[in-house]
């Protein structure tokens, strides 16, 4: 799931390297400082350079990404400087790896779309966060001003990026991606809270609308089909069933309420749902990888209620067959959604969500196995792509 590059693709980027507000502007508003420039001798020369940072990179589609400096500009309307703290990884940023939210003509370009930081400096017009804030950075829309799409430099050229941005040591956010909340808030519930537990809740809640009791199949333990088993148990859905191809998934899963955990590469859904439970049909299941298979294979268990919601997404121009299509007119007519981030509002959720994870309703045990550095970045995204991590945090 994920917005960062697409965004931009449908609004048509357009590149602002420079835009300085003009000295009598800024007099008369008094607002607005650019960032800070730092001096610097080259040969004998002394040169005034905008300040940098370090980023990891995506420079080419399907390639390692690049750590390296990077330069900030000055902020423009409705934009916000972020010292990145945490940031999370997402199964969204391995499909941008690999080109598949169109975003190969944007290389090279940052990425990550959850994570928290604090406030360092605000852009004309920006009024909901101000300097000093905790904030979490999230790719859903929330209130807030719509900024420009930021600019970077990286060798010497400008780099555009996403209006949100989380794999570096600072990000020029657009104000609508940020939500403050208390400082006192732990930062591994923030960057969790900036996309995949907050895309379960919502699609748990508004997208599937899980009753008490109702059986829910999460297709997928990743990091999003974890915190998916996590949302279905606030929900009080039963039985919650995990499927996975990785055997390894099964404590974790388990661990975070799934009743039965079922690992479809080596044992037939059919005969688990029966020998477990009694039953041959489940009434919501959510497919986290978008793997075409996956989702041939599962769209058959729908119960005569059952709502089928996508949540990962198949790769561009790839066809998902529907097996035995009269099935979905069964019952009262079943339902296959895709989901935009489970209507996840920022605005309105984070706040709920911050005020239950207090009260100790909303616990984030065992989601995150792995905590690294931004130079392991390529290593824990291997780990993703091969189902051995759930949630990892990169620590700036
Ligand atoms: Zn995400």
């Amino acid at each position: 799931m994920g917005l960062n590059i697409v965004d931009f693709l449908y609004q048509g980027a357009t590149l602002n390297i420079s835009m300085k507000t003009p000295k009598t502007k800024k007099r008369a508003l008094k607002v607005k400082k650019p960032l800070k420039k730092v001096s610097r001798l080259i040969g004998n020369k002394i040169v005034k350079k905008n300040r940098t940072m370090k980023a990891a990179i995506l420079e080419n589609i399907n390639q390692p990404l690049t750590v390296a400096e990077v330069e900030l500009t000055d902020l423009t309307f409705g934009q916000v400087l972020v010292k990145v703290l945490v940031s999370g990884i997402c199964g969204a940023q391995l499909l941008e790896i690999g080109g598949h939210k169109g975003n190969a003509k944007f290389t090279p370009h940052l990425l990550g779309h959850e994570g928290v930081g604090i406030v360092e400096d605000v852009g004309l017009g920006v009024t909901r966060v101000k300097k000093g804030d905790k904030v979490i950075m999230h790719w859903r829309k929330g209130e807030g001003v719509e900024s420009d799409f930021p600019t970077y430099i990286f060798k010497g050229k400008p780099m555009r990026s996403g209006k949100v941005t989380t794999f570096s040591e600072y990000s020029i956010v657009s104000e609508n991606r940020l939500t403050s909340v208390p400082h006192e808030t732990p930062n591994e519930l923030c960057a969790l809270l900036g996309c995949g537990l907050s895309t379960a809740l919502g699609t748990i809640k508004d997208e599937a609308n899980v009753r008490f009791g109702e059986s829910v199949m999460i297709v997928g333990a990743g990091g999003l089909g974890l915190n998916m088993v996590k949302a279905a148990t606030l929900a009080s859905a039963y039985p919650i069933i995990s499927i996975d191809i990785n055997d390894h998934k099964r404590d974790l899963a388990k661990q975070l309420g799934a009743h039965l955990f079922i690992n479809s590469s080596t044992h037939s859904i059919a005969d688990e749902l029966l020998k477990n439970f009694g039953i041959k049909e489940v009434d919501v299941i959510i497919e986290t990888p978008g793997n075409k298979h996956a989702l041939r294979d599962t769209i058959p268990f729908l119960s005569g209620v059952g709502r089928f919601i996508m949540v990962g997404q198949p790769k561009p121009g790839e066809t998902v067959e529907l097996l035995n299509a009269s099935h979905m007119f069964g019952g009262e007519g079943k339902m296959i959604k895709a989901t935009q981030g489970g209507k996840f509002s920022p605005s309105h959720d984070i706040p709920r969500y911050v005020r239950l994870h207090k009260a100790g309703i909303l616990n984030i045990d065992n989601i995150i196995t792995h905590r690294i550095k931004l130079e392991q970045v390529n290593e824990a995204i291997e780990l993703v792509r091969k189902g051995q991590a759930s949630r990892i945090l990169i620590e700036m």
